[in-house]
């Protein structure tokens, strides 16, 4: 073994998951001297992620939509259905993105290859080096941050990306606390063989514990999100496969027939959290290091991309005009960039989780009269499409096609 090597950058982004791999590669893409820190390991998320359309765009624009393409699949319906079986129900709504002018919604890729196929990209980026390892300490100064990883090297920096998932340590290191809460829900995910086709809509069942979504996947699969009380996500992780298999198709009013498991099954407690401060001492938080919140309406990794395009934005507005990409004022102006779409981002699929659970019949009332209007009333349900993929709030260059240069 060599001597401790010392790396200067401009950029230290930490974490491998896909948001830190998208942020590296957005950064060096840009023209910033970027090194990602993050153990290269087996990919055992087996989620699927819908990709709405202006991540879709900001994919395209650093080059990574086209490989991710191969794998994805159009979501061009989306599907509503008030399984509560409460007296006030919902009526079914359907939202068609050929309505607001688009192709499809998004589309939706296996977690897997996804990051694998932003894995090789990363490998081969110009201007961006992959440390094989963890950041084990970090040293915030005036100055330049400075990051001692479980190698031994020494990485300085101008700033650092935590991309380092819920329990970011670069986030505690540079003193930010998380607003959290929990709910008795947790996730069961898996994917599943079907009879009849999906015809490239997605569906939502809203049932009395959380929602039943079952987003299509290329031939007749599906990738199935199940929010339950956690007892029961844990009964069906545990159920016999046939079991599972005639359970899963019950729950699913044989809409798409019968069901088959093809893939591992896994489930995620859920909760909501959002770090008091975006960014702090030379570290900005992106993805799930900044913000998370319950499977309801495909929002975690397309708001993560608005916090890696805004962000890489700013840093090349700040080296344009000759200032430092870390200092305060730089930390000031991503962290309020990014306040208002996380935070109604957050507030609003917490609502919408909650209008669900409620026995409440206000809640409920409100619930049902909005998918109703929703469905009735054109310029409301094209307003609410547009809303749901992209805000108007928090449009970044990236987003808009147009590519980043720092120089
Ligand atoms: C059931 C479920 C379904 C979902 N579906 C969707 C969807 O359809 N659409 C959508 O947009 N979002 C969806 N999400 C949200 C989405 O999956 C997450 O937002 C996303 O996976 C988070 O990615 P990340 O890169 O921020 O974090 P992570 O994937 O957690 O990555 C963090 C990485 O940092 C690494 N790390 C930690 N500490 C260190 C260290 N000291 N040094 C180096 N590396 C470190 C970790 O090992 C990890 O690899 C879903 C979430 C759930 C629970």
């Amino acid at each position: 073994m060599g001597s401790p090597a010392r790396h200067d950058v401009e950029i230290a982004v930490v974490g491998g998951g896909p948001a830190g791999l998208i942020a590296a590669i957005a950064c060096a893409e840009a023209g910033f001297s970027t090194v990602l820190l993050a153990e290269r390991h087996e990919i055992t998320d087996r989620r699927t992620t819908a990709l709405l359309d202006a991540s879709v765009r900001m994919l395209d624009t650093v080059g990574l939509w086209q490989s991710i393409a191969e794998f994805a699949t159009p979501l061009k319906v989306m599907r509503l259905i008030d399984d509560t079986g409460r007296l006030l129900r919902a009526p079914e709504a359907a939202f068609d993105a050929a309505e607001i002018g688009l192709e499809a919604f998004g589309y939706n890729v296996e977690n897997k290859p996804l990051v694998e196929t932003l894995s090789a990209r990363a490998e081969a980026t110009p201007h961006l080096v992959w440390i094989d390892t963890l950041a084990a300490a970090f040293e915030l100064g005036e100055t330049q941050a400075e990051i001692v990883l479980a190698n031994g090297d020494t990485v300085a920096s101008k700033l650092v990306v935590g991309a380092d998932g819920r329990n970011s340590p670069s986030r505690e290191a540079a003193g930010i606390a998380l607003r959290q809460w929990r709910y008795d829900q947790a996730a069961f995910v898996a994917n599943f063989h079907h009879e009849v086709g999906h015809n490239n809509t997605s569906t939502e069942f809203h049932t009395p514990t959380g929602p039943f979504t079952l987003v299509p996947l290329p031939g007749n699969r599906s990738s199935l999100v199940c929010v339950e009380r956690p007892e029961v996500a844990e009964g069906l992780l545990a159920m016999d496969e046939a079991a599972l298999n005639a359970e899963i198709e019950r729950r699913a009013h044989s809409l798409l027939g019968a069901m088959e498991l093809c893939s591992p099954r896994q489930v995620y407690p859920l909760s909501s959290f959002v770090a008091r401060a975006f960014a702090q001492s030379r570290v900005a938080l992106v993805g799930e290091a900044a913000h998370g919140f319950p499977p309801i309406g495909a929002q975690g990794l397309n708001l993560s991309l608005r916090d890696i395009a805004t962000l890489a934005e700013l840093c090349v507005d700040h080296r344009m005009r000759g200032e430092d990409i870390g200092a305060a004022q730089a930390m000031t102006r991503y962290d309020a960039a990014r306040r208002p779409d996380v935070w109604s981002r957050t507030l609003g699929v917490d609502a919408l989780n909650r209008a669900l659970l409620s026995d409440f019949l206000p809640a409920q009332t409100v619930r049902g009269v909005g998918l109703y209007l929703a469905n009735r009333v054109g310029p409301l349900r094209r307003f609410l499409m547009r809303e749901g993929i992209t805000p108007r709030l928090g449009q970044p260059k990236l987003m808009r096609g147009i590519a980043l240069r720092a120089s």
